[in-house]
Formats: structure tokens, sequence, C-alpha cells
């Protein structure tokens, strides 16, 4: 039960986008986090494949991805116990019809500054050794991929929001809230809270969440995306690999813990829930892996899936709702909540203060009107 009701602000949803928000806002507001699991990062948070690769997803995206390397790779003294990356980098391969693309990719990235080597399809089975010569035409590397140690960013953000004095409330879901003057007002188990501000962090929940505060949904998609871990080849060490993807996406494979983390790279529409992954999508990851590399795959050790939720150009959402005041959107991380969730929690605290775009930010090309909610309405 909390101590006090009254809060600037309420946030709904303890992935890592509530988190880092609730802890970036109390350094300097009052800020209660409430989450409708017991556990923190249960769902998308929890399921990610926990890699920082700058180039991958919209301007907007990347742009907070750029902006959240500092942090990653050089937290505050009293973030985290352990580093919060490691260097993995990724190799992206084509088949001779897929060349065409394998350099248009290239070509897009160095343009832009991004840094990406062409490699021939020797010098990519060096790091790859089961790699098919016969299949693989051209490849690229890309040395700014990171491991990401997802449940030690979460931790930190937790653990140093409560330090600043967050208010955590678990196995509480907000079935919806009501504006009264200047105020909503939440009904809980814990009793009634009131915030300044409603902060929308409730991940593929976020329309739905929004439609029992009476705001008008947004569109967001959640999509399922499957992910499966297997076991590396017989006397391989396979944790120097880079991430290896298919330049279509078509599926993806990292290096995770001495095994091997895989994925058809999916995006099925589902509703926000609890979702699972589908043996017959676990089967199209292992089929497109051993088209790619000389593996046997005897046995899937574990599966699972997440929602990565969407808005419909797939760029971030995050600023004030243009026709219900103090509800504020933090939602649509898409494939990226992980990698930019830094950069994002900074961008989302600076607005929901009414305060402009952080200069770091900025100075990444990052402009509000390209993650404001209003443009989707
Ligand atoms: C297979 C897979 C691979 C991925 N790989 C990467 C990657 O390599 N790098 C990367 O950066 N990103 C990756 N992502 C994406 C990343 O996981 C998401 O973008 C990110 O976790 C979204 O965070 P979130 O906090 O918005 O959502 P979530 O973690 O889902 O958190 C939302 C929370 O809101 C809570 N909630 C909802 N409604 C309510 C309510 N009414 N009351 C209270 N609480 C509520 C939910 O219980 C949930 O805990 C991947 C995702 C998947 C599924």
């Amino acid at each position: 039960v909390p101590d006090t009701k009254e809060f600037d602000f309420l946030i709904v949803g303890s992935g890592i986008a509530g988190a880092s928000l609730a802890d970036t806002l109390a350094a300097s507001a009052s800020v209660a986090l409430i989450e409708a699991e017991d556990q923190p990062g249960y769902h998308a948070t929890g399921r990610s494949a926990a890699l920082f690769a700058p180039n991958y997803g919209s301007a907007p995206f990347r742009a907070l991805a750029r902006a959240s390397a500092q942090f990653l790779r050089q937290p505050p003294a009293d973030f985290s116990a352990r580093p919060l990356v490691l260097a993995r980098g990724s190799l992206n391969v084509a088949r001779s019809e897929q060349l065409p693309q394998l350099e248009t990719a290239a070509a897009e990235i160095r343009a832009r500054g991004g840094r990406i080597d062409a490699l021939t399809p020797q010098q990519a089975r060096a790091l790859i050794p089961p790699l098919r010569l016969e299949v693989i035409a051209g490849a690229t590397y890309e040395p700014d991929v990171l491991d990401i140690d997802v449940a030690a960013l979460l931790q930190g953000y937790l653990r140093r929001g409560r330090a600043r004095g967050v208010t955590l409330l678990r196995g509480e879901r907000v079935a919806g809230a009501r504006r009264q003057g200047e105020r909503w007002r939440v009904q809980l188990r814990a009793g009634e809270l009131h915030g300044r501000v409603l902060v929308n962090a409730a991940g593929a929940w976020a329309d739905a969440f929004a439609v029992s505060c009476g705001v008008r949904p947004l569109g967001l998609r959640p999509l399922r995306r499957t992910a499966a871990v297997i076991d590396a080849p017989a006397g391989m060490d396979v944790n120097a690999w880079p991430a290896l993807f298919d330049i279509d996406e078509q599926f993806y494979v990292k290096p995770d813990a001495g095994r091997l983390l895989i994925s058809p790279a999916d995006e099925e529409p589902l509703p926000a829930g609890d979702v699972y992954a589908d043996d017959l999508m676990v089967a199209v990851a292992v089929d497109r892996i051993q088209q790619a590399l000389d593996l046997e795959v005897r046995r899937v050790a574990h599966s699972w899936a997440g929602l990565r939720t969407f808005a419909r150009d797939r760029d971030p959402v995050i600023g004030f709702d243009p026709e219900l005041p103090g509800f504020f959107w933090l939602c649509g991380q898409g494939g990226y909540g992980i990698q930019t969730a830094a950069a994002a929690a900074a961008l989302a605290a600076s607005l929901a203060q009414r305060e402009g775009v952080p200069p770091a930010l900025a100075a990444e090309g990052l402009d509000a009107a390209q993650v404001d909610p209003a443009r989707l309405r």
C-alpha cells in the first residue's frame, strides 16, 4: 500500500519502457509505476533477442538507438554491477538473387555514416564455420552490434528508480482511469491513486488501455515473433560468432550462453496477451537456418514468443494525446524497445514535462513530430 495517493506521474506498465521512464522522471518528480504482472518485464521485455543493432529500424528508431549507445556502454557507476553490453558484431548474408539488397543496405548505412564492411563468403565463413558456401553469395559485417544484458538493464532502472522514490505496484492491472479536474484517478486493489499525468507504457495493451481511459486508440498492432534455443554444433565453441542475419530478415541466429538463439523473424498479428511459440514457426526457423548453415538440429532446448507492437508507420509513439489532456503515450517500440530505452526515456521525460527534445537527441536528427501520437489520428 503506497504511503501517499498523490503523484505527479502514474505510469502503467513496467516493461523496459515504463521502468526506464519511471527512473528518469523520479530524478525530479513523484512517480507510481503500476504493473499487472507480479514480475516486471514478464512480457515483451523478457522475451527479446537482446541485441543492440544501431542500423536496424526506421530513422527515429535509429536516432534513439545511437543516442542510447553511450548509456549502454558506460552506465553510471551505481547503475549495474555487470556491464550492460558486450561486443557481438553481426553478419548479414545474401544468396545470389539477394545481392542487390545486400549492396543497397550497405550503401545506405555507409551514406548515413554507419560502419559496415563487405566480406567475401570465405571471410564470412572464417567467422561462422558452418556457413554453406554453396548458398552464400555475399556478406557484410556490422561491428557496432552488441549483446544487451536485458535483465541487468531492467533491474538497474527498477533499483535506481526505487532509490529515487518510485512507488512500484505489482500484480495490479489498471482497469481504467478517470480524469477529474486537473488529475487522473486510478482505482487499484491497493487503493485509489491520483496523478497529474497518466503514462501509457502498456506495450501490446496500449490501445486497449487507452480505450479504458476514454482515449481513442491509435491503431497499434501487436505482432508475434518466435524464438528458440538449440544446442551448438557438437564440439564447436559458438560464443565468439557474430549474430547472423539473412539480408531479407527471413531468419536470424545468435550465440546465447554457449547455445544458439534462432528466430524465423515472423510477424503474425495477434491480440495482446501471453503468447507462446507456434511449433510450426520453430520448425520454419530450423529449416531456414539449416539452409544457410551446415548443422544438424537434434533438439530444440526451449522456445518462446513475444509481441512486438508497431504503429502503422512503424515509428515510435512518444508524446501527449492530442485530444485528452494529461494522457501520455510511450509505446509502439516494435522490435527496438530495449536498444532504444535509454534515449526514449530521456525524450519521454522531457516531453512529459513540457520541455523539448533533449539536445543529444536533436543532434541525432530526431524531431518530436516523427514520434508524435497526433500523426496517427
Ligand atoms: C522475439 C523478440 C525479439 C526481440 N528482440 C529485440 C532486440 O534484439 N532488441 C530490442 O531492442 N528489442 C527487441 N525486441 C523488442 C522489445 O522486446 C520490445 O520493444 C520492448 O520489450 C517493449 O517494451 P515495453 O515496456 O513497451 O513492453 P512490455 O515489456 O510488454 O511491457 C508492457 C507492460 O505493461 C503491462 N500492462 C499492460 N496493460 C496493463 C494494465 N492495464 N495495467 C497494468 N499493467 C499493464 C504488461 O503486463 C507489461 O508488463 C524483441 C521482441 C521480441 C518479442
